[in-house]
């Protein structure tokens, strides 16, 4: 797979901007120092639950643990819209000549920057693309942000 592609979704999002990469393992790790800090790797371990917890906070700190994006086993295996890619055989669906399709909007109604996003996508080609959503990253937005409904 195109390594430009390893994190842009089918939809035309972008995993960088996901907090499952983008906020929880840098908060999950914020957390373990915190702790790590107050002794409780020490003394914790007399907590009941403590054991698991901390492994478990190991793990959600880890983002090569964290979700690998939908063209690696990432994302909700049903995905309709995946399907569609691959079967129209078109990398993003901005590329598609049915974008925005009644699938997409459907979704744009849960992420609003779809459809816009995608367009931009057209029009400044992937590279410039990503290199605008590495901007909002740093700028600590994520879509649960602005994610509506659910
Ligand atoms: S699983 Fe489908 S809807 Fe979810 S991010 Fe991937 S392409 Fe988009
Ligand atoms: S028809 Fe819709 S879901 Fe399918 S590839 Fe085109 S834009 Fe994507």
């Amino acid at each position: 797979m195109n390594d430009q592609l390893k994190f842009i979704t089918y939809c035309g999002l972008y995993c960088g901007l996901c907090s499952a990469r983008a906020r929880i393992p840098q908060q999950a790790q914020a957390l373990r120092e915190s702790m790590d800090r107050e002794g409780y790797p020490y003394w914790g371990r007399t907590i009941p639950g403590f054991e698991p917890f901390w492994q478990f906070l190991e793990d959600l700190s880890d983002i090569d643990k964290a979700c690998p994006g939908c063209r690696q086993d990432g994302g909700d295996p049903g995905c309709e819209i995946r399907v569609c890619t691959r079967e129209r055989q078109v990398d993003i669906c901005a590329f598609c000549n049915d974008f925005p399709c009644e699938k997409i909007r459907e979704f744009a109604k849960t992420y609003p920057t779809l459809i816009t996003d995608g367009e931009r996508m057209k029009t400044i080609g992937i590279d410039a693309w990503i290199a605008e959503q590495e901007k909002r990253a740093a700028a600590g937005f994520v879509y649960t942000d602005i994610r509506i409904g659910r």
